[in-house]
C-alpha cells in the first residue's frame, strides 16, 4: 500500500523548470532514495511534498488523500529532517524541542524528548543554547525534532551531511530500526552513495527535473557490466603489461607496481590464468565491482 503517491508533479520558476512532471510512490515501510546532481530538483521536490513550495501542476496524495485539501491531517502524520534546517538559536535544545512537542500536541512531551535525547547521545546538551552547538549536534537535534510526533512518513534531505562517521552510522542504524519496528516510510536524499545503497529499497535518479532512472540499487549497479581488476605485481609488471598489450586488453598503470584492468566479470579468470602462465608475480588481487557511485557518474555524465 502506498502512503505517498506523486503524479506528474511540476514546478517552474519564471521560465526555469525545476521539476518536470515526475511520478512515483512510497510504500509503507519503504525507503526510497532521491538522487541527482546539484540542481536536479531534489530539494524542490521535498519542499513541494512539505507544502513549503507550491506545485504548478500534478498532484500529491498522502494516505490516499489529496495534500491540498487534507494538508493539516497529512502534516500531523509526517515529519522532515535536514542537515540545513535551523531551530531557534536563543533557545536551549530542550526548549526548542518542547516548542515542537507543543505544536504536535504530544501527551507526554518530557518523556519523549528525554528518550530521543538519550538515543542521539544529546542528553548532556539538553540545556545548551542551540546556536552554540556544532553543526553535527544541530543535525542531531533536527533529527530528534523529526521523530517527536512518531511520524508515519519521514522526508529526509541530506540528514547525515554534517555528521561524523560514527554518528552518521548510528543515524542510519536508527533509520533501519524505525523501518523494521514501525514500518516508517522514508524519502531520503543524499550525495553519499554507500549510504543510499545500504538503506534504500529503491532509488530514483533525478536530472534536470526529470526521472532518468528508477530501480533497486542492485539492479542499477547491474547496468554496468564491467569490473575493475586491480593487480599488484612484485616484479615491476613489465611482463604483465606486455601480455595485456599483445592481447589488446587495455589497462591503467597506477605507479610501478599496480595494474588496473577494466574487463567483463566473466573474463577475470582468463586474465588471472594468463598472468600466472607468463610468470607474473602477483602479490595482491582486488576486484572492484561497480557501485551506485559509478551508476551515478554514468547517468550524470550521459543524460541530456
Ligand atoms: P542540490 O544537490 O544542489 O541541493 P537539488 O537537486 O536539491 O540540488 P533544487 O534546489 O531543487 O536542486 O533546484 C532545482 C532547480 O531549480 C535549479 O536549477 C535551481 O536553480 C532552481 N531553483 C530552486 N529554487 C529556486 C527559486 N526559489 N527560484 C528560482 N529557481 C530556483
Amino acid at each position: 500500500m502506498s502512503v505517498l503517491e506523486v503524479t506528474n508533479l511540476l514546478k517552474t520558476y519564471r521560465g526555469t523548470t525545476a521539476v518536470n512532471g515526475i511520478s512515483f510512490s512510497l510504500g509503507k515501510g519503504e525507503i526510497v532514495g532521491l538522487l541527482g546532481p546539484n540542481g536536479a530538483g531534489k530539494t524542490t521536490t521535498i519542499h513541494m511534498l512539505l507544502g513549503i513550495t507550491l506545485h504548478n501542476g500534478g498532484s500529491i496524495r498522502y494516505f490516499g488523500q489529496d495534500f491540498v485539501t487534507h494538508r493539516e491531517e497529512s502534516l500531523q502524520r509526517m515529519n522532515a529532517a535536514s542537515a540545513f534546517n535551523t531551530l531557534q538559536g536563543r533557545l536551549t535544545v530542550r526548549e526548542n524541542l518542547l516548542v515542537f512537542a507543543e505544536l504536535y500536541l504530544l501527551k507526554n512531551p518530557k518523556k519523549k524528548i528525554d528518550e530521543l535525547l538519550a538515543r542521539f547521545e544529546m542528553t548532556e546538551f539538553a540545556h545548551t543554547l542551540y546556536w552554540s552547538l556544532s553543526s553535527g549536534q544541530r543535525t542531531r537535534v533536527n533529527l530528534i525534532k523529526s521523530l517527536l510526533n512518531d511520524p508515519e512518513i519521514l522526508l529526509m534531505d541530506e540528514p547525515t551531511a554534517s555528521l561524523d562517521p560514527d554518528i552518521a552510522d548510528k543515524t542510519l542504524s536508527l533509520v533501519e530500526e524505525l523501518k523494521r519496528e514501525r514500518e516508517l516510510s522514508i524519502l531520503y536524499t543524499s550525495h553519499n552513495m554507500a549510504e543510499i545503497t545500504r538503506i534504500c529499497d529503491r532509488v530514483i535518479f533525478l536530472d534536470r527535473g526529470n526521472i532518468v532512472a528508477h530501480d533497486t540499487p542492485q539492479n542499477l549497479t547491474k547496468r554496468i557490466s564491467t569490473t575493475t581488476l586491480r593487480l599488484t605485481v612484485a616484479d615491476g609488471g613489465g611482463g604483465l603489461r606486455r601480455y595485456l598489450e599483445e592481447r589488446k586488453q587495455s589497462y591503467t598503470s597506477v605507479g610501478d607496481s599496480v595494474v588496473e584492468i577494466l574487463t567483463e566479470e566473466s573474463r577475470i579468470p582468463e586474465v588471472l590464468f594468463g598472468a600466472s602462465h607468463i610468470g607474473a608475480t602477483i602479490t595482491d588481487i582486488e576486484i572492484k565491482k561497480p557501485t551506485l557511485e559509478d551508476v551515478f557518474l554514468q547517468i550524470a555524465r550521459t543524460s541530456v
